[in-house]
C-alpha cells in the first residue's frame, strides 16, 4: 500500500506545524511519499524579489536564510542541526548563484527558478525532522525525484509518462528500505533541465502527479480546512462538510470557487482511480472529504453550491456572428493572447458573451478593440455579476432539474444573466447580479443540499 501525503504552506509554516505533520506521517500505514509546499509566506516573498528591479540579492537571501535557519534551530538538536546545515548550505549556495548569475533575468524561466526555492527548504526541514525522530527520510528536489514538466514559464503541466519512468528509478526503490521521500511540490523540470512551476498553489497538482507516477493507493491532501463544504461558510453559516463525492463534482467545485484544492489536482488521480482525501493537518482526528470515482445513487439534488464573485459579462455584437466561425475564433484568440481566464461563453445569432473577472475587463476591451472595426458593431459590459455553480452528481440527466433550480432563483428575485452547463453532467452554472448572489445561494442551499 502506497500513500502520497501532501502538506500545504500553513501545515509546514512553523516548528509546531512541522512537528504535527511529522507525527501524521509516521502514524500512517504502509509506504509513504510526501510532497510539500513552501512554508507559508515564502513564495510570496520570492515573487516579490523577482518583481523588484532594484533587488539587493544579498539582503533578500539573508532574510530567506534566517527564516529557515531559525526554524531549524528550534527543531533540531546539535547533531541533527549539523547534518541539516551541510545540505542547507549547499542549497543556499545554489540559490545565491542563481540570483547573482549575470543575465539571469533574461532567461524566461528565471522566475520559475526563484519562486520554486521555498519548497527546497521546507522539504529539507521536514526530512531532517523525521530523521531526528528516528525515521528514515530523504529530501528530494523535483530534479532528484524525476518530475518532468512541459509548457510555458509559470504555467507548466506534468509529462505523466516521463515522470512515471523517472520516479520508478529514483523514488520507488526507497520504499524497500522503508525510507520516506520528502519531495518538493510546485515545479517539475523542463526539457533543458530548468525548473518550471505549475502555477500558484500548484503543489496539490504535484502531489497528484506523484500519486499517478507511483500508482499510489491513496492521495491525502493535508491543508488547514476540514474539507470541501456544502457552501462558503461566510455566505451560509450552517454549511456542512461534504463527507464524500466523486471526481467530477470535486473538479467543478475546485474550479468554481472552493479554494480547497488546486483544480488541476483531480485529473492525474482520476485517470488511475486513485482516491483522494482532503484533510486538516491541525485536526488529524477529522476524517475530511473523500473523493473517489464511484457514482453512488443519492436522494438529494445538490452536493454543494459554489460561487465565483466579482465577474463581468463582456458582450460583443456583430451581424450574424453565428454564421462566421472564423470571427468567433479571432475573438477567442485575442483573449488567449493576454491569458485572461474566460469562465463561461455563450453565443446567439449576433452576439458572443464572455464571462471574465472584473479586473480583467480593461485589458480584454483593449485587446478586443484591436479587432477590425468593420467586424464589431458594439461591445457592452455588465460588471459586478457572480457565477453560481450548483453541483450534484448526475444533475443534468434528471428531468426538470433546471426548472427546479431556476424557480429558486426566481424566488430570490434574481435575473439570470447567462447560463452555462458544466461540461460534465454534474454542474449547472449561471450568472446573477452580485447583489442577489447571497440570496440565491442561501435559497438553493436550504432547498436542495442534503435534502432527501
Ligand atoms: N508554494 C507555492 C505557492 O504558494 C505552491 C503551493 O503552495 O502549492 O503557490
Ligand atoms: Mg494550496
Amino acid at each position: 500500500m502506497i500513500t502520497v501525503l501532501k502538506f500545504g504552506g500553513t501545515s509546514v509554516g512553523s516548528p509546531e506545524a512541522l512537528t504535527r505533520v511529522a507525527n501524521i506521517i509516521v502514524n500512517g500505514e504502509g509506504s509513504k511519499a510526501v510532497v510539500v509546499s513552501a512554508m507559508s509566506g515564502i513564495t510570496n516573498f520570492l515573487e516579490s524579489i523577482v518583481d523588484d528591479p532594484n533587488l539587493k540579492a544579498d539582503d533578500a537571501l539573508a532574510s530567506f536564510e534566517k527564516k529557515h535557519e531559525d526554524v531549524a534551530k528550534q527543531l533540531f538538536d546539535d547533531k541533527t542541526l549539523a547534518l541539516f546545515m551541510a545540505e542547507f548550505r549547499e542549497r543556499i549556495n545554489s540559490f545565491a548563484d542563481l540570483l547573482n548569475r549575470p543575465d539571469a533575468r533574461k532567461d524566461p524561466y528565471f522566475k520559475d527558478a526563484v519562486v520554486s526555492q521555498g519548497e527546497r527548504f521546507s522539504s529539507l526541514l521536514l526530512a531532517h525532522l523525521l530523521n531526528k525522530m528516528g525515521y528514515k527520510a530523504v529530501a528530494l528536489t523535483s530534479e532528484m525525484a524525476g518530475i518532468v514538466a512541459v509548457g510555458k514559464p509559470q504555467s507548466g503541466c506534468a509529462d505523466l509518462l516521463g515522470t512515471a519512468s523517472g520516479m520508478t528509478i529514483n523514488v520507488k526503490p526507497l520504499f524497500d528500505s522503508g525510507t520516506v521521500p520528502v519531495i518538493t511540490g510546485f515545479y517539475g523540470i523542463e526539457k533543458e533541465g530548468r525548473p518550471l512551476t505549475f502555477g500558484r498553489g500548484g503543489s496539490d497538482y504535484s502531489a497528484a502527479i506523484v500519486a499517478n507516477a507511483l500508482d499510489a493507493d491513496m492521495l491525502e491532501i493535508w491543508t488547514d480546512v476540514d474539507g470541501f463544504m456544502s457552501a462558503d461558510p461566510r455566505i451560509i453559516p450552517d454549511a456542512v462538510k461534504v463527507d464524500e463525492m466523486n471526481f467530477g463534482e470535486a473538479a467543478e467545485l475546485a474550479y468554481f470557487g472552493a479554494k480547497v484544492l488546486h483544480p488541476r489536482t483531480i485529473e492525474p488521480v482520476r485517470m488511475k482511480h486513485i482516491p483522494l482525501k482532503v484533510r486538516n493537518s491541525f485536526k488529524p482526528e477529522e476524517p475530511g472529504t473523500l473523493i473517489h470515482h464511484l457514482r453512488k445513487p443519492r436522494n438529494d439534488l445538490l452536493r454543494s453550491v459554489a460561487v465565483k464573485t466579482d465577474l463581468s459579462i463582456i458582450t460583443v455584437s456583430s451581424a450574424e456572428i453565428a454564421y462566421r466561425p472564423a470571427m468567433v475564433a479571432r475573438i477567442i484568440e485575442k483573449i488567449a493572447e493576454i491569458n485572461v481566464i474566460v469562465y463561461a461563453i455563450s453565443t446567439s445569432l449576433s452576439t458572443i458573451a464572455l464571462l471574465v473577472h472584473n479586473l480583467d475587463v480593461k485589458q480584454t476591451l483593449m485587446k478586443l478593440n484591436t479587432l477590425h472595426a468593420a467586424d464589431i458593431e458594439r461591445i457592452d459590459v455588465k460588471s459586478n455579476v457572480a457565477l453560481i455553480c450548483a453541483v450534484g452528481d448526475n444533475l443534468l440527466n434528471k428531468c426538470g432539474v433546471s426548472g427546479d433550480i431556476f424557480s429558486v432563483v426566481k424566488d430570490a428575485e434574481a435575473n439570470v444573466e447567462m447560463i452555462s452547463e458544466g461540461a460534465s453532467d454534474v454542474s449547472l452554472n449561471f450568472v446573477v447580479p452580485m447583489d442577489r448572489m447571497m440570496d440565491v445561494v442561501r435559497k438553493l442551499h436550504d432547498r436542495y443540499v442534503g435534502a432527501a
